[in-house]
């Protein structure tokens, strides 16, 4: 089949992606890959852009947004046939640019047997990918649709219990998963967003827990560092609690839903899921190159992958914020398994995403979830005494309910950590939580740690209500 063309279907995240050999096309939120995209189907394969789409949005016909997904539409009609083919793709990120012609189309299932016989008299050969059955429709309707059917077979096999607390490596592919399953089974507690892509093109995700109507939100983020995986697990399986219990459970003889109804939860479950990957599987967790020789590069020096707290860059994104940035140089400016500030303040994808989150929001508070050590870091230096008195209320708050002991700001030197940055910009208190006895925390101690800390989130949400 010579000159032969593939198009590649796949599932909007994991590691299928970048796999695909080449494509005639793919759908994107980027506009200018999009443009791109559309014109070389118009001229190498002779189908033209049936549907004039928005000048403002070069080949957008239709966007929908369904749960966590948005989907675009591109119609397009083979020109000597006249017939036409409704493309749907999803919220992708690849490495296509005019060098790098490789992409990929995702179509809905309902649409592959159709689209496979077109396709198949065009010498164009198509390459279904093994999770192709989980796509499904995007657009509503009565009856569930392929991707819903998909999910509530998964659910009906995990019972009770989504998040499974017994993997020692809970990755991003498990946790993008079990936001879809969390989200099908509590569809108006659970909100989610995916407003940024990390550098290994992983979409970055924002829930948001509670009623869309709460007066006041709480800002939570885990796995900023690497090897503290188990953060994202733990608040996985934390969000699944308040969502299980949100009609009948308690605390204080306030209601969750009493609570989050006012104070709703904002969070980050994992926010640097390239460095995750890279903890868990070392360079087989990477994507590109680059990120593939630099994981070499640490373990060829002594140091375990399983000891990594950066992001695929090297760059310890707890020290890329602006207050106090470079302050500490434990890592001589150079990419490092933990610890390098990076370029400049902002320089990584993580730590714009979370600011912009943080500023979307506008939080009562800041709780952050690290590991290890059992302790609670309150407050800042520089930061005015109102703000850590709060902190120091919020630490004590959390360590009546852990046990763990508590850190002030005096042993923590600014250092462009995320507390250091967001209590003098914001005025408000943050407090981080080191859950655990050791890195990468063992798994088996997650119902410890889980007991200790149950209430830790609907207390803060309470004490931010009676407060206001
Ligand atoms: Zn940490």
């Amino acid at each position: 089949m010579r000159d032969a063309q593939k198009l590649v279907v796949v599932s909007q995240c994991g590691d299928t992606l970048l796999r695909m050999p080449c494509a005639i096309g793919f759908a994107t939120d980027r506009h200018d890959a999009l443009t791109f995209t559309i014109q070389k189907i118009k001229h190498t394969r002779r189908w033209v852009h049936e549907e004039e789409a928005p000048k403002d949005k070069p080949g957008f016909l239709r966007k929908q947004t369904e749960g966590a997904y948005n989907t675009h539409c591109i119609k397009l009609k083979e020109k000597t046939s006249g017939r036409t083919v409704l493309l749907h793709g999803t919220y992708l990120n690849t490495q296509l640019t005019p060098d790098n012609q490789s992409g990929c189309i995702m179509v809905r299932a309902a649409e592959m047997e159709r689209l496979t016989r077109l396709l198949s008299k065009k010498s164009l050969v198509v390459m279904p990918a093994t999770d192709a059955s989980a796509l499904g429709e995007s657009d509503s309707s009565l009856s569930p649709t392929p991707e819903q059917r998909y999910l509530d077979s998964l659910l009906a096999q995990r019972g009770n219990h989504i998040v499974d607390t017994t993997l020692q490596h809970y990755g991003y592919d498990r946790m993008m998963l079990d936001l879809r399953l969390l989200q099908r089974r509590f569809p108006n507690l659970l909100h989610v967003e995916l407003p940024d892509t990390t550098e290994q093109g992983r979409p970055l995700s924002v829930v948001r827990f509670g009623s869309p109507n709460a007066k006041y939100r709480v800002l939570i983020q885990a796995a900023m560092h690497a090897r503290e995986y188990l953060t994202s697990q733990l608040a996985m399986f934390m969000l699944e609690h308040y969502a299980a219990g949100y009609d009948s459970l308690s605390f204080c003889s306030h209601s969750y839903r009493q609570t989050f109804d006012s104070v709703a939860i904002t969070l980050l479950p994992m926010v640097n899921p390239d460095g995750v990957e890279i903890a868990q599987r070392g360079a087989e967790g990477t994507r590109t190159d680059e990120a593939r020789r630099w994981v070499q590069s640490v373990v060829d020096g002594g140091v375990s992958h399983t000891k990594i707290k950066s992001n695929a860059n090297g760059v310890d994104i707890n020290r890329n914020f602006a207050c106090g940035f470079g302050r500490k140089t434990e890592a001589e400016g150079r990419k490092s398994f933990f610890y390098y500030e990076g370029p400049q303040p902002y320089s990584e994808v993580e730590s714009r995403f979370m600011m912009a989150v943080a500023r979307a929001c506008a939080p009562a508070a800041f709780l952050n979830l690290h590991s290890s050590g059992n302790l609670i870091y309150w407050g800042a230096q520089g930061v005015l005494p109102a703000v850590n008195e709060r902190a120091l209320e919020m630490a004590k708050l959390c360590s009546a309910l852990n046990g763990y002991r508590t850190v002030g700001p005096e042993a923590q030197t600014p250092c462009g950590s995320w507390a250091d940055e967001v209590m003098p910009l914001f005025r408000r208190p943050s407090v981080t939580i080191e859950v655990g006895t050791r890195n990468p925390v063992p798994v088996a101690e997650i119902h410890d740690i889980f007991q200790r800390n149950k209430f830790v989130w609907v207390a803060i949400c309470q004490w931010i209500a009676d407060m206001k």
